[in-house]
């Protein structure tokens, strides 16, 4: 239900918040905003803020490309709207609240490079079909110290997985824990990753649109909690060639009722629903995982999903089936897309997803055997004979993928897509002639 905007903003004042930050994502996965004062919210509310509609062709770095037709000029205003429901004062920033922001035409009506509604029309047509969705983030990411030191100082040193590493950022992980709290995130775990300066946080599974505006708003909790402890975050999905990359798995079930298809091993709609995703794996890929340095990330070996296969509990499976059990509960089951990553825009990716996969349903797809070991430890002729192959890894054949799958591309509308494609090119255009490294190191920051 939406507040009362009177009274949401003449509450906000008491506490002394003195602006309202609008964020949403664009078609880099970056972070975008407008901050109001917080007398304006009732206006703003109702009309929003106007913004360039060229931010949906800004690329990774910040260059507007004008390849895009439709937004092919320096003119155009949308309107940027706080969505009030999901509007939270930021324990981190005492002055400011934050609400995920909706794009709207400049006369109010839809736009249709509005990532958000996007993800809106897949749980609409989900609920079409008697279903509903649980989506879970897991984020991995850098800790650093916030000088300018090159290469960037680890903030802990390890062991993986180790709480001895964690005693390093001791008041940074206690601010985390109850930032995140204050701020309306529900944590599943925090941890220590694999490399020096790792770490991981994952949030509790909710509706999808919520889990999309959920991953915006920890990204910012984060960043604050790191800057009040001298810390520096990279989001990046490969901050450098050298280091671990940074996956920020997508786990999705599928429910009808309090049932959820999942489970069971998975059951045939279950089943159904992860062959879908296998089939649309390559193009689901080029949105989940769309960054030059989500290509970088994409190696064989590094648990990051580099095959097009799916596994039972297979940490090498870009589809790892996590099946639920008479102790965990059969609500536990679900299916981790690991191709995925902060570059991607979270509203876009969880569309692909439910598309891909409600489409299997649809079409009551047959899921093969799962695989077990790791592919690319194979001979080139077995994976052949299993019918699996790599993941596209150039910008090119993402483009060939995603344009090859109806599902995916429907989805995201003709707009959206051309605009998401122009972007996609705009950034491979740039990093064509310069070396990886130097690539990675401009991206490290901006997620
Ligand atoms: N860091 C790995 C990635 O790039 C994932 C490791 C894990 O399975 O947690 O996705
Ligand atoms: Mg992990």
């Amino acid at each position: 239900m939406t507040p009362d905007v009177h009274r949401l903003t003449a509450a906000l004042q008491d506490s002394g918040v003195a602006g309202v930050t609008i964020s949403w994502a664009d078609n880099n996965g970056i972070p975008r905003s407008r901050t109001v004062p917080v007398a304006a919210l009732p206006r703003v509310a109702e009309v929003g803020v106007g913004v360039t509609s060229l931010f949906a062709v800004f690329d990774s770095a910040d260059a507007i490309t004008f390849a895009h037709s439709d937004l092919g000029t320096p003119s155009g205003d949308v309107r940027l709207l706080p969505v009030l429901e999901k509007l939270v004062p930021l324990a981190g920033q005492p002055a400011l609240a934050w609400a995920p922001g909706r794009q709207l035409a400049a006369d109010g009506g839809p736009w249709p490079y509005d990532q958000r509604a996007v993800l809106e029309r897949q749980v609409d047509a989900l609920a079409a079909d008697g279903l509903t969705a649980l989506v879970g983030y897991e984020m991995e990411f850098g800790v650093y110290l916030d000088d300018d030191a090159e290469p960037p100082a680890p903030a802990h040193a390890g062991p993986a997985y180790s709480p001895h590493a964690l005693v390093a950022i001791d008041d940074f992980v206690t601010d985390v824990l109850r930032d995140c709290v204050a701020n309306g995130l529900e944590l599943g775990q925090l941890h220590a990753e694999y490399g020096p300066a790792q770490m991981e946080l994952s949030l509790a599974a909710t509706d999808p649109v919520t889990a999309a505006d959920n991953q915006l708003l920890a990204r910012q909790t984060l960043r604050v909690a790191a800057k009040r402890h001298g810390l520096r975050l990279t989001f990046a999905p490969l901050p450098a060639t050298t280091v671990a990359g940074n996956g920020w798995h997508i786990h999705t079930s599928v429910w009808r009722g309090d049932e959820n298809l999942l489970a069971g091993g998975p059951g045939p709609e279950g089943a159904a629903y992860i062959a879908g995703l296998l089939r649309d794996l390559p193009a689901v890929a080029a949105v989940t995982a769309p960054s030059q340095g989500s290509l970088a990330r994409l190696r064989p070996g590094y648990f990051a999903g580099a095959y097009g296969f799916w596994g039972v509990e297979n940490r090498e499976a870009p589809l790892r089936y996590v099946p639920g059990s008479a102790f965990l509960g059969s609500g536990n089951a679900n299916v981790e897309l690991k191709t995925s990553d902060a570059s991607a825009n979270p509203y876009l990716s969880l569309a692909a997803v439910l598309a891909a996969g409600r489409a299997g349903m649809a079409e009551q797809l047959e899921l093969p055997e799962p695989v077990q070991s790791d592919p690319g430890t194979w001979s080139a002729e077995d994976r052949a004979a299993r019918g699996i192959a790599a993941l596209p890894t150039t910008a090119e054949d993402q483009e060939a993928a995603l344009t090859a799958s109806p599902r995916v591309t429907d989805a995201l509308g003709p707009e959206l897509l051309g605009a998401f494609l122009a972007v996609r090119r705009s950034d491979a255009g740039s990093a064509a002639h310069r070396e990886l490294d130097a690539v990675l190191a401009d991206l490290r920051w901006r997620y």
